[in-house]
């Protein structure tokens, strides 16, 4: 079922993965951040449940140990909605939670470890 195909064609929903852990022929992981219409958005997800796709909005969040963080900067080159980015004054980590969509591309690019997500 080409899903991203129909969600844009019977729905008009853009859907852009972040993230995909899926094995052919297995049960798989996306992280997807959907746009369009709230109503749209609506029957979208009721139409992915109905195929019986679990969908559930992200509520995890990120956390950052700024105790242990050395401001490498190597999470944000990962960062793909820039909620990670250096200070080009300070060269310290900024993180803009807002911005944070909760892929989890950050946590293992972490060389001290200072990047977790809270369930
Ligand atoms: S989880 Fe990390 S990489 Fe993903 S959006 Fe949030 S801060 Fe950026
Ligand atoms: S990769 Fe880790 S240590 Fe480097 S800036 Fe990001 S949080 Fe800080």
């Amino acid at each position: 079922m080409p899903v991203t195909y129909r969600l844009a064609k019977d729905f008009n929903v853009a859907a852009n993965i972040i993230r995909a852990q899926v094995a052919p022929n297995q049960i798989g992981k996306l992280v997807v951040e959907l746009s369009g219409d709230i109503d749209q958005l609506d029957a979208a997800i009721e139409w992915m449940r109905s195929l019986h796709i679990t969908v559930s909005q992200s509520v995890a969040e990120i956390a950052i140990n700024q105790d242990i963080c050395v401001d490498c900067g190597l999470c944000t080159g990962v960062c793909p909605t820039e909620a990670l980015t250096l200070d080009p004054e300070t060269y310290r980590l900024s993180f803009t939670r807002s911005r944070c969509i909760v892929c989890e591309q950050c946590i293992p690019t972490c060389p001290v470890e200072a990047i977790s997500i809270n369930l």
